[in-house]
């Protein structure tokens, strides 16, 4: 089974990815992850990406496709994935269709967490991640028990250098004029399944196992 969690940066698709791959017992990849993970070890590729991400634009798709695409064709992706942050542009959409296709599979379902703008930057303003895991807390909203570490695996929370007001503002840009457009192409293939993000995470994930059953 292969899913897409799309939304704005902000919206929960981290959050809800997380939560969805534990239940489905599939293995979650996230774009924004793999670039983090790469920029960190210091390898060509976060090199390639860093300047991009710094300024809350999209990375290249030539870069992009093939990072996602590598991380699909890994054995425990066999049965599927939950897809968070990718594809974000018609273009990766179509590549990721094609290379599912070549292996005679498919997008199952896409799950649209709609999430009002000021919402998103509240959430994204007050946002702290788990080194380790990823995790994501809130300051306000869904605090760590101990300040600074996470609850699942102890690790060190941090805010994440794109988390920032000017860049938080390019990164809704982006959406809006690049990934918004995928809400239509998933609708019109049939795929998509709209929910409402506003609420607590159990609460948003409620309504995403409800649609998806
Ligand atoms: P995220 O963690 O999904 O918010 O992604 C963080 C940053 O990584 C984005 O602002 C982009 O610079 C880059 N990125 C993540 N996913 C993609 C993608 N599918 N296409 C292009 N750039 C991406």
């Amino acid at each position: 089974m292969y899913i897409i969690l799309l939304g704005a940066p902000g919206a929960g698709k981290g959050t809800q990815a997380m939560m969805l791959a534990e239940k489905l017992e599939l293995v979650q990849v996230a774009s924004g992850d793999l670039f983090r993970q790469a920029l960190a070890q210091e390898t060509e590729l976060g090199e390639q990406a860093k300047v991009y991400m710094e300024k809350g634009q999209l990375v290249p798709d030539e870069i992009t496709i093939q990072m996602v695409l590598e991380r699909l064709a890994a054995p425990d992706c066999k049965d599927g994935a939950i897809l968070d942050g990718f594809p974000r542009n018609l273009q990766q959409a179509k590549a990721l269709d094609k290379a599912l296709k070549e292996q005679s599979k498919a997008i199952d379902r896409v799950v649209y967490i709609k999430v009002s703008e000021g919402e998103l930057l509240k959430r994204l303003s007050g946002r702290w991640i788990c080194r380790k895991c990823q995790a994501p807390y809130h300051e306000v909203d869904s605090p760590p028990k101990v300040k600074g570490k996470c609850d699942r695996c102890g690790g060190e929370l941090y805010q994440r250098a794109d988390d920032n007001t000017e860049t938080i503002k390019n990164r809704l840009e982006v959406y809006f004029a690049e990934t918004s457009p995928l809400i239509d192409y998933y609708k019109q293939a049939g795929k998509l399944l709209e929910i409402n993000g506003e609420g607590g995470a159990a609460e948003v994930n409620k309504r995403i196992a409800a649609a998806l059953q």
